[in-house]
């Protein structure tokens, strides 16, 4: 046999068919079969070898892969591309599954095409053992979770409700799944004897490590971002290796729960362990055959480990710059807690596949596990605009999804680690691209953010912030200062916002904007939600009692609104410092209207009904929808400084402020400019029949001793 029958009868063996581009640079390139087809392959109409084929005619998946295939062919240093896995339905009814290969070969622009059919189904069987062993798994999984969830809340709330150690022992002691109640130093409260048969520990005070400490450490290889989880008080789940004193190294399953006090601080973790090593067994042999997530079919987080080791791997050799984005959907609990598991699972899936077909090929997704998500991109080069790729991905997941009639709108915190500028290695990578999802999330929901360095110091100073603010209550650290907002026409009320400030002992004056969303994050905005209420009330009477006809606006955030007994405290802050309701405004911001838009504006309906007014605040900022206003019962909007800032140079700002000013005056809304710093903006803005303005060029925020001198000269003009 010659060489050349020898090499078609091996491709043939292969499943592989092999073309010459003929005008690689074309829309529409022709094909040249290089060799005997083998029967396969003339299976597809309109493939012979005596003629140049328009192969993107016969396969038109082919089409989208052609720029990529260009490239290659373009490029002698970019040597290959790959289409992924396709499947066709050939002459005769048989479904194949196909891929390609653009090659650059001794200057020839090639296409292999394979068949990958006779694979897929060998492959198949095991396949199918592997879903069957899964499923049974998942099962078992499932319960085990919601044992240890219902255990979890249940010790939260005797915790929270005070019951004495020795009764939550006494109900735990028996029970199959480990459990540790401890200090948030890690010192023991309570440890049943499930806990000591996994471990074999000793009496507690003979240890010389925490298990808490322990188990962090364990679990940091494959979470890295455990540390900050638990440290910052929120939820964490998960299953990794642990090594008890005697010896084989077991899988458990843990679940670490905060416990706060009414004054949001940290008294105990509830800690739950069960030993999951029997499962991992059998999990083993899936793993091996299959390393998906049976909820999305996305790689899972083992995967995605080997898979970032082996991009490192290649980063290093090649050069090469990658992008891992860390996706965390924002209020996914929610989604768990209001419409069942079933419907949670949907929507990750849903949203897996979108994120999948928002990628290149080449590039890899993952499901991590929960409601995190995870990219790995190969970049060209560093300056590639990784922010417009992190956009394409929050506007994937943010289109409307459908589940058991509600319509869902989903955001993500994105975080974004780039190699090899902010780590080198997996680990530190994760860790960064982490703490930037976290900055994103503190920055309010739905945000991106790229990794920085400084943001290990500044993690650790918003954790001081936080403990910092259990104090500020307590030692009346904040006070309240008022802006006045001055009137475009004639109007018998003098109006005022009340603005918080923060006098920290050590760090001096800290600015709402910093610590407000972290408050807002930790449910301390209650509280201090609350006593800002109380003291704006307090000060209106005062002025009140003066003889000043005053509107007080007072700041509300979504976390108060939403609290259900919302209406009856703000009438219980009426009655206590005897201000009329005519004269209290509350200020709202339009997310938190868009957030729950039914409960909100029945809300506001009934806050009206008791005669306070609402203003709508930074209108503009967010998602804006002009259609959505006419169903607002709201008096008030406050055009975002955003806007005025840029009047009146920039037409955008312009049309846009005239139009709100005109439908809003139509919905019979007044028009409140915030950020008004110039005298073009007040001309602008009058001449458009603004309402009211507030900004630096009239008045700074001030204290109220100072309100009472400016009223006192503004009634004594007016009396002139
Ligand atoms: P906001 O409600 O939109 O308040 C207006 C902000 O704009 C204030 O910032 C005010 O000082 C600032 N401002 C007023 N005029 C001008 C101007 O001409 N130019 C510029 N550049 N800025 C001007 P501040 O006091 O730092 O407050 C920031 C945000 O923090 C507030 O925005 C509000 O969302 C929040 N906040 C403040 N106090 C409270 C509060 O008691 N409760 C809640 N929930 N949020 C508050
Ligand atoms: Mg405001
Ligand atoms: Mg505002």
């Amino acid at each position: 046999m010659d060489s050349q029958s020898l090499l078609e009868s091996l491709l043939s063996e292969l499943d592989i068919a092999l073309f010459q581009s003929l005008s690689p640079t074309d829309d529409f390139p022709m094909f040249q079969l290089l060799h005997e087809p083998p029967s396969w392959v003339t299976a597809f109409a309109g493939i012979d070898r005596s003629n140049p084929i328009a192969l993107t005619e016969v396969f038109s998946y082919l089409e989208a892969f052609l720029p990529e295939a260009q490239e290659s062919w373009a490029d002698s240093n970019n040597s290959r591309a790959n289409s992924g896995v396709w499947t066709e339905v050939d002459r005769q009814g048989k479904t194949q599954q196909l891929e390609a290969l653009a090659l650059l070969v001794a200057d020839i622009p090639l296409l292999v095409l394979l068949n990958l059919t006779r694979n897929f189904d060998e492959r198949h069987h095991l396949y199918q053992r592997a879903r069957e062993i899964a499923l049974a798994n998942e099962k078992l999984i499932i319960q085990l979770n919601h044992r240890q969830r219902e255990l979890q809340n249940n010790l939260e709330k005797r915790l929270q409700d005070e019951q004495t150690l020795d009764d939550i022992e006494e109900s735990v002691r028996n029970n199959a799944s480990a459990v540790l109640i401890c200090k948030p130093d890690g010192s023991v409260e309570i440890m049943n004897q499930a806990l000591i048969d996994i471990y074999r520990v000793k009496e507690p005070e003979e240890q010389n490590e925490s298990l808490l400490d322990k188990w962090l450490k364990e679990a940091e290889a494959i979470y890295p971002e455990i540390h900050r989880v638990v440290a910052s008080g929120s939820y964490w789940e998960g299953e990794f290796e642990s090594h008890s004193e005697s010896g084989a190294p077991k899988w458990i399953r843990l679940a670490i729960g905060p416990v706060l006090d009414t004054s949001h601080k940290l008294t105990h973790y509830v800690c739950i362990a069960n030993d999951i090593s029997m499962l991992k067994k059998s999990s083993t042999e899936i793993e091996r055959l299959a390393d998906y997530d049976f909820t999305t079919h996305l790689p899972n987080r083992r995967h995605f480990w080997k898979q970032l080791t082996k991009s490192l791997d290649k980063g290093v050799q090649k050069n090469s710059v990658l992008a891992l984005i860390y996706v965390d959907l924002d209020h996914f609990k929610r989604v768990n807690d209001s419409l069942g598991h079933h419907a949670g699972d949907f929507l990750l899936s849903t949203i897996g596949t979108r994120l999948a077909r928002c990628i290149k090929h080449g590039d890899f997704i993952a499901h991590l596990g929960g409601d995190e998500f995870a990219i790995i991109l190969e970049l060209p080069h560093s300056t590639i605009n990784i922010e417009k790729i992190a956009q394409r991905v929050q506007s994937a997941i943010c289109k409307n999804i459908t589940i058991d009639n509600a319509t869902l709108k989903m955001t993500a915190s994105i975080g974004i680690a780039m190699y090899p500028k902010d780590g080198r290695d997996a680990t530190s990578l994760m860790r960064h691209a982490d703490l930037a999802m976290f900055h994103a999330k503190k920055m309010g929901r739905g945000k991106y953010q790229a990794f920085m360095p400084n943001m290990n110091y500044e993690f650790l100073q918003m954790l001081q912030l936080e403990i910092d603010m259990q104090k500020a209550v307590e030692q009346e650290q904040f006070n309240l200062v008022y802006q006045p907002q001055v009137c475009c026409g004639q109007d018998h009320y003098l109006r005022l916002e009340a603005l918080i400030r923060w006098k920290h002992p050590l760090k001096g004056s800290i600015s709402p904007a910093r610590f407000i969303p972290i408050a807002e994050e930790n449910g301390m905005i209650l509280d201090i939600g609350i006593w800002v209420l109380e003291q704006a009330c307090k000060q209106a009477k005062r002025l009140l009692n003066d003889g000043f006809n005053v509107i007080m606006a007072v700041n509300v955030s979504a976390k108060q609104v939403r609290q259900e007994n919302f209406k009856e405290l703000v009438n219980i802050v009426l009655k206590k410092t005897g201000l009329p309701a005519r004269h209290l405004e509350l200020e709202i911001t339009e997310t938190t209207v868009m957030e729950e838009m039914e409960v909100v504006v029945e809300l506001l309906k009934d806050l009206r009904k008791l005669g306070i007014s609402i203003s709508l605040d930074d209108f503009g900022s967010g998602f804006s929808s002009l259609t959505y206003l006419k169903n607002l019962p709201v008096d008030n909007l406050k055009l975002d400084r955003a806007f005025i800032h840029e009047l009146p140079a920039n037409e955008e700002s312009k049309a846009i402020t005239t139009s709100v000013i005109n439908l809003a005056h139509e919905l019979k809304m007044k028009v409140i400019a915030e950020g008004v710093e110039n005298q073009e903006q007040v001309e602008f803005l009058t001449d458009k029949g603004c309402d009211y303005m507030q900004g630096f060029l009239f008045y700074y925020p001030m204290e109220a001793e100072k309100i009472q001198e400016i009223f006192t000269a503004i009634r004594g003009v007016a009396n002139h």
